[in-house]
């Protein structure tokens, strides 16, 4: 059998255990320490000035967070991006708020700011105005940043970005995570940089960055015994995996080129293939680090080939692929939730396709994912 090619696998850059082995030499085995701090420094020295980043436990826990700060209560609704990870939208059920979801549009693939629109007038009729907005950049690409937050300056709701895929990619020259009013970013073990697993939230002051650090650590009140006035959360960031973090940090751009040769090398593949279309930077605003490169494969002209006969074919070969992300509108817990817009995302859903990404992938493995490709269409 041959090796397994993962889609997007942990790709350590050398320098990580120098952080661990410290954090162990100066017994900073805990949820705070000079890792954490150094991490979420290289974190917003990276994404630019203004931002102010907390390390958290995970993405999930970031979403949650922030959904706190945005005073989300039981019974609001908050619109979310339909076509997403399950962790986008999972966090305003844990506060007993409403998802209202959206359709995706053709471009970027993310959330489409006329359906947006309509259904902020909708709800707003309905006298359940929404509370926040979440949008995603999904696979690194960017959203149509500029429409969907004049949408939300015009309504004043706020846009909580989930920015989890989107680390190093930009949109007019701005980092990815910087666009909301808060933004979220995860290091989960197969996004662009890992700490093994963890998040990490970014405001606009500190005030804010320090009020998420509060909760995160349990809503401790300033006085020698554990006093609380406020319903706290246990989401830090260990020292331990803040040390892979920085090792991570110091090679993610070199990452991020990688990862947009694998993109490149897909984009020649399929360049002479009508049926194939690939999920790409819609005009030269967008930068998007290609987190995982994506394809739509047209069942009008493809030949009876589709993305489930490509995804076995791979699979037969030890090559993992993976259907796009299953719209939230559709998936069993989420159904009975409003819905706007039409059939982008289930398209998208039905014939798309994300390839192995990683920056770590071989020479080799390019050759065997390349001659299954060619097969698979010839
Ligand atoms: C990975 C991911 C998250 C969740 O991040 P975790 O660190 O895994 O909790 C949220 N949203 C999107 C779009 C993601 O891809």
């Amino acid at each position: 059998m041959n090796t397994k090619i993962w889609l997007s696998s942990p790709h350590m850059g050398g320098n990580e255990q120098k952080y661990v082995r410290e954090a162990f030499d100066t017994n900073w085995v805990a949820p705070l320490g000079p890792n954490v701090t150094g991490f979420e420094q290289d974190i917003e020295n990276y994404i630019g000035e203004g931002a102010f980043v907390g390390a958290l436990s995970s993405g999930t826990a970031a979403i949650h967070l922030g959904l706190v700060l945005l005073g989300i209560q039981p019974g609001d609704e908050v619109i979310c991006q339909s076509m997403t990870f399950s962790a986008s939208a999972n966090p305003i059920m844990y506060l007993g708020a409403t998802p209202v979801f959206i359709d995706s549009e053709k471009d970027t693939w993310n959330i489409c700011p006329a359906a947006l629109e309509e259904a902020i007038k909708d709800r707003t009729a309905k006298g359940k105005k929404p509370k926040a907005i979440i949008a995603v950049h999904l696979y690194g690409m960017p959203f149509k940043a500029d429409e969907i937050k004049k949408t939300a300056a015009k309504y004043g709701i706020p846009v909580l970005e989930d920015s989890a895929e989107a680390l190093g990619s930009s949109y007019k020259g701005q980092k990815c995570g910087t666009f909301g009013d808060i933004g979220i970013l995860s290091f989960n073990g197969n996004k662009i940089i890992t700490t093994s697993g963890g998040g990490a939230i970014v405001t606009k002051t500190k005030e804010t960055k320090d009020k998420a650090v509060f909760l995160a650590t349990q809503a401790r009140d300033n006085a020698p015994h554990y006093q609380h006035s406020e319903v706290g959360y246990n989401y830090r960031m260990s020292n331990i995996c803040a040390g892979i973090g920085r090792g991570q940090m110091e090679v993610l751009d070199a990452h991020i080129s990688l990862r947009r040769e694998m993109h490149g090398f897909y984009s020649s593949i399929f360049a002479s293939n009508p049926a194939v279309t690939l999920h790409k930077e819609p005009d030269p605003n967008y930068y998007s680090n290609y987190w995982l490169t994506s394809i739509v494969i047209d069942p009008e002209k493809s030949n009876g080939k589709t993305r489930e006969g490509l995804r076995l074919a791979m699979e037969r070969d030890n090559i993992e692929s993976r259907p796009l992300w299953k719209p939230m509108h559709l998936q069993p817990v989420f159904e009975k939730y409003p819905y706007y817009g039409g059939k982008v995302s289930e398209t998208l859903f039905e014939n798309g396709l994300c390839l192995p990404s990683g920056s770590n992938l071989t020479n080799d493995d390019r050759h065997r994912i390349k001659r299954v490709l060619e097969n698979y269409f010839l």
